[in-house]
């Protein structure tokens, strides 16, 4: 794939590491290519960032049909940059292109553009402690019909966000709200990709738990609101007993994301020695666990927080409460493998990260 560079004539101003937040300012540049029938994906090309000229009719906008990725490039102490297990990405994007009819992307062409971008713009991946530039790879239907089929044209674009440290005073652990009415996911349907959709429908739930001061809900299945799958858009983590639970992710099927943070954080506990079982685990038991005093750390993960520690689940009129408020000793070491690996800290025996420039 030949990618054409038009840089931008004029250069945003990089705002203050302490100011950055999530997901607010935006790079300089964006890829952008072309997919049509009969020519396939095409064009590939980095230029200034700028809105998108879109006909009003395009699919994207009626029919849902598009998707994203999501991953971050890691300034090392010594200036380099990386990224953690971006082939990973590529891989999901593509089970994700499957399920909604879009041709996939060769998993190269992803790794390929991702790489020239952040290269492009390595001035903007921040190196104060925590901070990163948020990559967001996504792919949009273009056709320009209200009939509905599946698109016969597309665009994969990426943008960059820097983004700060998702914990300015250490990690903070968050109560939940367990949602027994609404439903993220059901079986058959998208909940193991990552597309907007899934994210529309889990709004009011969010918006509702967090008007009763909740940070976010714990999804539960949607037969039988008995099994626990993800909270917000984190997969979940439960610690009872000494054994790690976590639900079944499948790349192909299913009702729970699979996460990549999540699959390096059972690598890591099997490298331990910790029995992780990923399986059905009914709520009733995780509650009935903290009575028992069994239940020993929560925690959710993915690429924004990497780890984010959970102290209370609020289910219909009882609360479980983890460890007196406390981040747990196997969540703390979790967070500090992880972030050293993707920040060049710790070695990296599985050779996760990938250098950039
Ligand atoms: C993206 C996402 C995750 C986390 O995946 P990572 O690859 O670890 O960032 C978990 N759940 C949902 C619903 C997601 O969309």
């Amino acid at each position: 794939m030949e990618i054409t560079i038009t840089r931008a004539t004029s250069q945003k101003p990089i705002p203050e590491s302490s100011t950055l937040g999530f997901g607010r300012y935006f790079t300089d540049h964006m890829f952008i290519m072309d997919y049509e029938e009969g020519n396939g994906w095409h064009n590939a090309r980095i230029v200034p960032y700028a809105p998108l000229m879109l006909d009003p009719a395009a699919a994207v906008f009626h029919y849902a049909q598009e998707c994203f990725e999501g991953l971050k490039a890691y300034r090392t102490d010594a200036g380099r940059v990386q990224l953690f297990r971006p082939d990973c990405n590529a891989r999901r994007l593509n089970c994700t292109h499957r399920r909604l009819c879009i041709p996939e992307l060769p998993e190269d062409d992803f790794l390929h553009a991702v790489k020239a971008l952040v290269e492009v713009e390595q001035a903007w991946v921040p190196g104060a402690e925590g901070t990163s530039l948020y990559i967001r790879p996504f792919t949009i239907a273009t056709m320009a019909r209200l009939g509905v089929h599946a698109s016969s044209s597309y665009q994969f674009l990426i943008i960059c966000s820097p983004s700060g440290a998702y914990y300015a005073a250490g990690l903070e652990p968050i109560k939940i709200y367990v949602e027994d009415t609404y439903v993220r996911a059901c079986p058959g349907g998208t909940g193991y990709i990552k597309c907007g959709g899934n994210y529309a429908v889990s709004l009011l739930a969010a918006q509702k738990a967090e008007a009763d001061g909740y940070s976010q809900v714990l999804w539960l299945d949607s037969q039988e609101r008995k099994y626990v799958e993800e909270v917000g858009a984190m997969n979940i983590f439960f610690k009872v007993d000494g054994k790690v639970y976590t639900a079944k992710a499948d790349d192909n099927d299913g009702t729970v994301l699979p996460g990549v943070t999540r699959r390096s954080i059972i690598e890591l506990l099997k490298d331990w020695d910790y029995e992780v079982i990923e399986g059905r685990l009914a709520i009733g038991d995780i509650m009935q666990a903290a009575e028992d005093g069994l239940l020993e750390e929560v925690f959710g993960s993915g690429t924004a927080a990497v780890i984010s520690p959970i102290k209370q689940l609020d289910y219909r009129n009882q609360s479980a409460f983890i460890n007196q408020g406390q981040i747990g000793p196997l969540t703390q070491k979790l967070y500090d493998t992880l972030t050293g690996i993707q920040w060049g800290r710790l070695p990296d025996p599985k050779g996760w990260t990938v250098p950039v420039c």
